[in-house]
C-alpha cells in the first residue's frame, strides 16, 4: 500500500465513522417505521405517508400554512383582507357528524362545532377567509345560531387554525382558549395579521383544562411539540342517542424539528399523553384538524348515507383503533428523530 492509498483509506474510515455517527442504523429505524405501518393498517394511511416518509419538496397548495401565523398564507387584496384561494380547491360544504357534533372544514382543514345545552364550543377556525364561507354560513346551512358560540379552542396557533378567532370573538362574544406559549406567540402579532388578534381569555398551562360547557365536559390536554403551547382534547359526543367518546389529536407535522432532540422527545412525550387519556375516556373516534389526512372530508360525507341497522358510524373505530393512530405519531417521530440524526 502507498503513502496515497493509506490517506485515501484512512480518509474514508473517518467518513464511514462520521456517518455512522451521525446518523442511527437505518434497521432501527426501519423497525419505527414498520411498527407505525403495522398500527396504521387502512385507517390512518394519509397520516403514516405524512409522518413516516420523508417529506419530497412541495408547492404551497391551497392554504398551506408552512409556520407560525401561517407563513404561506394567501395574498392579500386591496384592502389588506387575506384573499381566498380559488374556492374551486378548497370549499366543502358542512356536515352534520353527530347528534351533536358538526364537521365545518375544507377539504385541507377542519374546523367543527360541538353543541352542548348551553351554546357551542367551536373547535379550530382555519384560515380567515374560510370564516365566512365555512364557519358561519356552514353554521346556518345546518341550522346552527353562530351566536351561540361561547368558545372558541385554538389547538395551536397557526394561521391554518387561528385565523378565524379573532372574528369570532368580535361578532359573538366568544370566549378564545389557547395554550399559554402559543397565546404569547399571538399576542405579538402586528393587528394587520390575516383575521386580526384575538383578546386573551382562557388560557391553558401545561397542567391541562377542564372546560364546561352546560352539558357537556371538555378534557384539554397539553400536547406541545408541533408549537409550544398545541393542545389535544377528549369529550363526549352523540351517535343516535348512544354516548361516543372522541379524542382530538393536534399538532400532527415534524417538518420543521431537524435535530432538535428535546423538541422530538418532547412531542413524543405528548402523543403517550393523549393516547393515557384517550384510553383512560374510553375514546372510540379520532379526529385530527387536517382533513387532508385523517380523511373527514370523506368520512362526512358518508355519515349522509342511510346506515343500515347495526351498521357502524363512519367515523367510530374502537378504543384499540384510536390507541394505533398515537402508535403511528409515536413510532414515525422516533424514526424521523433518529434519521434526522437528533440525540
Ligand atoms: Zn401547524
Amino acid at each position: 500500500m502507498n503513502r496515497t492509498s493509506i490517506v485515501i483509506s484512512s480518509l474514508s474510515a473517518v467518513l464511514l465513522t462520521t456517518a455512522a455517527l451521525a446518523q442511527a442504523p437505518s434497521s432501527e429505524i426501519d423497525a419505527h417505521i414498520a411498527a407505525a405501518k403495522a398500527a396504521a393498517g387502512q385507517e390512518y394511511r394519509g397520516t403514516f405517508v405524512n409522518l413516516c416518509l420523508p417529506a419530497a419538496p412541495r408547492g404551497g397548495g391551497p392554504g398551506r400554512a408552512a409556520g407560525p401565523g401561517g407563513a404561506a398564507a394567501p395574498a392579500r387584496g386591496a384592502a389588506g383582507a387575506p384573499q381566498a384561494p380559488d374556492r374551486a380547491n378548497w370549499y366543502a360544504p358542512p356536515y352534520k357528524v353527530f347528534d351533536n357534533l358538526y364537521w365545518l372544514g375544507t377539504r385541507q382543514h377542519s374546523s367543527w362545532a360541538l353543541q352542548t345545552s348551553a351554546g357551542i364550543i367551536l373547535i379550530d377556525t382555519n384560515f380567515a377567509w374560510a370564516t365566512e364561507p365555512e364557519i358561519i354560513d356552514g353554521m346556518t346551512k345546518l341550522g346552527l345560531n353562530p351566536s351561540d358560540i361561547k368558545y372558541v379552542i385554538i389547538s395551536h396557533a397557526h394561521g391554518d387554525h387561528d385565523q378565524g378567532a379573532a372574528e369570532l370573538q368580535k361578532r359573538y362574544g366568544a370566549q378564545v382558549v389557547m395554550g399559554a406559549p402559543d397565546w404569547e406567540a399571538t399576542l405579538k402579532r402586528p393587528e394587520t395579521a390575516p383575521g386580526g388578534v384575538p383578546k386573551q381569555n382562557i388560557v391553558v398551562g401545561p397542567e391541562g383544562h377542564k372546560l364546561t360547557l352546560g352539558d357537556t365536559t371538555m378534557q384539554i390536554v397539553s400536547t406541545p411539540g408541533h408549537t409550544p403551547g398545541t393542545l389535544s382534547y377528549v369529550f363526549p359526543v352523540k351517535d343516535q342517542g348512544r354516548p361516543i367518546m372522541v379524542a382530538y389529536s393536534d399538532g400532527t407535522l415534524t417538518g420543521a424539528f431537524g435535530a432538535d432532540a428535546a423538541r422530538w422527545d418532547e412531542y413524543i412525550a405528548s402523543q403517550q399523553r393523549i393516547a393515557r387519556a384517550a384510553a383512560e375516556l374510553g375514546a372510540t373516534v379520532l379526529l385530527s384538524n387536517h382533513s387532508e389526512y385523517d380523511g373527514a372530508y370523506t368520512k362526512a360525507r358518508l355519515v349522509g348515507v342511510p346506515r343500515q341497522p347495526g351498521e357502524q358510524h363512519p367515523f367510530l373505530t374502537s378504543t384499540e383503533g384510536v390507541q394505533r393512530y398515537f402508535t403511528v405519531m409515536t413510532e414515525c417521530a422516533m424514526a424521523s428523530k433518529l434519521r434526522n440524526g437528533a440525540k
